[in-house]
């Protein structure tokens, strides 16, 4: 209690200019909810604002709809930050307003590129075909950048069995990608496949419509594609090309590894 009691006061400092979070915060927070179940720590988190202003990044991919809910079911007014890139299937947009309705979420913020960016950079539309890092760059990375400024923290929706770059992600984490000391929240870090299921059946929450047309992994139109049954689910991502995740590389992190929480499912 003394732990959350610290890091509440904190929250509330407004005259401290410097990072909102920092390391032993992330730390201190992975030992606080040890033990936790997911609704437990998501619901403690937001009604005592240990988080401060806080928002969902979320793709409205394929299992989008599991972490919208449980939070929704705590505070629908929670943001959720949803980056139109201009790209998308129109099934996913109409997903996101379904979901949208369905939840009662009643703050979406449909994070659109710079206009100066497009016009710069993707005259064409076409900077996908070519330079699939210089497009997320101008179609989400940047959008996402600008959003986050104003929140101390993010929700994402990674789970461990996606990626091996993800298999060892603590529930907290800070974000790597700015000064900004923004704390990087993953409620489902846990979840295994199963987990996800039975949420979705037990809540009867709506199915993207493309998961049953063998798209496991859902992102822009032009990089995604079909997977067969059994094969990596993200294997259908950027297709033929050496990307796997469509986040920024921090200067520092040399090692490759692209830095966590920009790609909460897209
Ligand atoms: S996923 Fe593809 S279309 Fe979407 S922003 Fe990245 S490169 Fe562009």
């Amino acid at each position: 209690m003394a732990d959350k009691q610290r890091i509440r006061a904190r929250n509330i400092d407004r005259i401290d200019t410097g990072p909102r979070f920092r390391e032993a915060d992330a730390v201190r927070l992975n030992r606080i909810f040890r033990g936790s179940d997911t609704h437990e720590m998501m619901d403690v988190l937001l009604r005592e604002k240990m988080a401060g202003d806080i928002a969902i990044v979320s793709s409205f991919g394929a299992e989008s709809a599991v972490l919208l809910h449980v939070v929704a079911q705590i505070d629908p007014t929670v943001p959720v930050l949803f980056l139109e890139t201009g790209k998308h299937f129109p099934e996913t947009l109409a997903y996101r307003d379904l979901l949208a309705e369905r939840l009662g979420l009643t703050d979406l913020r449909n994070l659109t590129p710079a206009a100066e960016a497009l016009a710069d950079k993707d005259e064409s539309g076409l900077r996908w075909s070519y330079d699939p890092d210089g497009c997320c760059d101008i179609r989400k990375v940047e959008p996402l950048a600008r959003a986050l400024a104003a929140f101390d923290a993010t929700i994402t929706g990674r789970k461990s069995f996606q990626a091996e770059s993800r298999a060892n992600l603590p529930r907290f984490e800070m974000d790597a990608s700015d000064a900004q000391g923004r704390l990087k929240i993953n409620p489902l870090i846990t979840w295994k496949p199963e987990d996800l299921s039975a949420y979705i059946e037990e809540h009867n929450l709506p199915p993207h419509p493309l998961v049953e047309q063998g798209y496991p992994s859902i992102g822009c139109s032009p990089c995604t594609g079909m997977v067969a049954p059994g094969d990596d689910p993200r294997s259908g991502r950027w297709r033929g090309w050496d990307k796997t995740e469509c986040g920024i590389h921090v200067p520092g992190q040399d090692d490759g590894e692209l830095p966590p929480g920009y790609d909460p499912a897209f």
